[in-house]
């Protein structure tokens, strides 16, 4: 099981401190059943990544520029920068930068780049609110999926994450068989990958999430800045 802590825009070096009950809590259990990965603001990858250096957990970045070569290209940064600071994972395709205007095609050069650089991709899907209403969920997943990993032969380093767009930050989830249909949707149109499931995870809903038995984990933005409710995410998983 992942579980991804997406910090999106909050933190500074004060909050590395939440990281030190995680790394106690990392030591009890195994690292092949479970696979804990801290995405922090580009700011701290570096800082959070030597902390992290003896244990279990990796870090991931948020984002990236697409081109690969050093560049005039003000404050921008590319993914081989994210990897030389010490990333292992990037997240693409979050629908917080798709409504900043990236499309699947601008989504698609940053994970070609990102796997150029040695990043594992952590690559987001999800459909809006209108487009559920219009039943468009699979059509729309479909267009992510196709156009995002369009000339990527080897998809071992992609994990995908399904993040329906209204259920981040609302509090708001899928049913649970809507989410097992919609994984089994993905799994299908890319063989062999881990699917995760992001949006308005928390201590209470992660119950329910838990059962849904083809996630492969979480991805968790509000609830992962707070170690306890991160930790308590994981216990509950297992229990
Ligand atoms: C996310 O950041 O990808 C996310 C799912 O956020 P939240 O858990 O706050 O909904």
């Amino acid at each position: 099981m992942y579980f991804v802590a997406n910090w999106k825009m909050f933190g500074n070096f004060k909050s590395l401190n939440q990281l030190d009950k995680v790394m106690t809590f990392a030591k009890k259990f195994k690292k092949n059943k479970t696979k804990l990965i801290y995405c922090p603001p580009a700011t701290l990858i570096n800082a959070v990544s030597k902390k992290l250096k003896f244990t279990t957990i990796d870090v991931g970045a948020q984002n990236c520029h697409q081109g690969l070569n050093y560049g005039a290209n003000t404050g921008q940064i590319n993914s081989y920068m994210l990897k030389d600071a010490g990333a292992k994972y990037i997240i693409l395709g979050h629908s917080e930068n798709r409504q900043l205007g990236e499309d699947n095609n601008l989504i698609n050069l940053k994970i070609r780049s990102s796997i150029k650089s040695g990043l594992k991709i952590i690559f987001c899907i999800g459909e809006t609110l209108s487009q559920k209403r219009k039943k468009n969920t699979k059509k729309i997943l479909s267009k992510q999926i196709i156009q995002g990993l369009k000339n990527v032969s080897n998809k071992r380093n992609i994990i995908i994450a399904y993040e329906p767009v209204w259920a981040i930050g609302s509090g708001l989830i899928p049913k649970e068989t809507e989410i097992f249909d919609i994984v089994s949707f993905i799994k299908n149109k890319v063989k062999g990958s881990k699917v995760l499931y992001g949006g308005s995870v928390n201590t209470n809903n992660i119950n329910l999430l838990k059962k849904i038995d083809n996630v492969d984990g979480f991805l968790i933005g509000g609830a992962s800045q707070n170690s306890n409710n991160f930790i308590d995410i994981i216990k509950k998983t297992f229990i």
